[in-house]
């Protein structure tokens, strides 16, 4: 069975008119799954034996609300999802002045590697399909009750690693007949998968491009992030300069700080040599600490400094605010505590 969320519009018009239906059906459906269903039931306006027909075909239950912990300190709130079979995802809902953002996850787990990361350290599970990152966008503005104007791909998983489901869902999340995000509101962030940014590139998608650089060198790079040894950083800035001048799009770059790492100030003389004259804003991130991981976050003085040091050699950063931290609100820090005490 596959998920009803996956379905473009026009496959679901398709769906309708073979059996001899209308295909104003479909933008009824569509609405309904924008609006975050997950039982036939609530679909009120669609009749009983359409609606049992759409059932035996498709789910539209494929995430289920594990958990949900809202921030006493701030706006956050995190979902934990478990999917149908039983794979636990996470997402994020953060409150800003400008409205309401969802961080979502592409993956239940990750297979890139990187030595900091929690996703990583629980494991690989599956891609998730487009429906199922559809669904978590839709879910959650249904269950805050406002409007979802920005997404984050930047939870569990590395999205260009799932690449057909990531663009699918992009396309689906954009549709003004379903939650009509502006794609100019959308952000997608990588590791760094050079070919595959290549290819996100000619897709012509107005989103912005976010790029997990944390090294101004291939050695501090490859120490943290595997990746980096398929893909040297001269080949990354250079699909990032393409990517520039093909969308007009500055790239945002996120530099996550560890303490004695790439914290020092001739790391960010180095980062601020490469990245001259490319069109980019850098994330200074202060590392999340978590059980089990190896690296501390750098001080706050040396993440100012390191600032100091970008901005004065004109290139533009800005310290991340951290939101939700007693919630363990940073990307698979909480999937990863489930699975540890279910093995158990
Ligand atoms: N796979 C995508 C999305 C991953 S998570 C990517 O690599 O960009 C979003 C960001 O959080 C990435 O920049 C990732 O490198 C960073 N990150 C992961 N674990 C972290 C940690 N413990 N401290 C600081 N940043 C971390």
């Amino acid at each position: 069975m596959t998920d009803l969320y996956d379905r473009t519009y026009d496959e679901l018009a398709a769906w309708f008119t073979e059996r001899g239906l209308p295909a104003y059906r479909a933008g009824q459906v569509f609405r309904w799954l924008a609006r975050g269903v997950s039982d036939y039931a609530e679909m009120t306006d669609l009749p009983k034996d359409l609606r049992a027909a759409l059932a035996a075909e498709f789910r539209v239950d494929g995430l289920f609300v594990e958990r949900k912990l809202v921030s006493a300190d701030d706006d956050t709130v995190k979902y934990v999802f478990r999917l149908h079979d039983g794979n636990v995802i996470e997402s994020v809902l953060m409150k800003y002045r400008h409205g309401y953002s969802v961080c979502i996850s592409s993956q239940a787990g990750c297979r890139m590697g990187c030595t900091f990361c929690a996703s990583t350290l629980a494991g690989f599970g599956r891609d998730l399909s487009a429906g199922e990152m559809l669904g978590q966008v839709a879910r959650i503005g249904a269950d805050c009750g406002a409007r979802i104007s920005n997404v984050v791909v930047m939870g569990i998983g590395e999205p260009l690693d799932n690449y057909d489901e990531l663009v699918r869902f992009l396309r689906l999340l954009n549709d003004a007949r379903g939650l009509g995000v502006g794609l100019r509101h959308v952000s997608v962030s990588t590791c760094g998968v050079v070919p595959r940014m290549l290819d996100f590139t000619d897709e012509g998608l107005p989103v912005t491009l976010s790029v997990s650089l944390h090294a101004p060198n291939d050695a501090i790079r490859r120490q943290l992030m595997p990746v980096a040894r398929s893909f040297p950083i001269e080949d990354l800035l250079e699909a990032c300069r393409r990517h520039v001048e093909r969308t007009g799009r500055r790239i945002s770059f996120e530099y996550s700080m560890f303490q004695g790492v790439n914290d020092r100030p001739e790391h960010a003389r180095e980062l601020a040599r490469r990245l001259r004259g490319l069109q980019c804003h850098v994330n200074l991130i202060p590392a999340n600490e978590f059980a089990g991981g190896t690296y501390r976050r750098s001080r706050s003085e040396a993440v100012r400094a390191f600032q100091g040091i970008l901005e004065a050699e004109g290139i533009n950063a800005t310290v991340r605010r951290e939101l939700g931290t007693d919630i363990e609100a940073a990307c698979g820090q909480l999937r990863r505590r489930l699975e540890e005490t279910e093995t158990q």
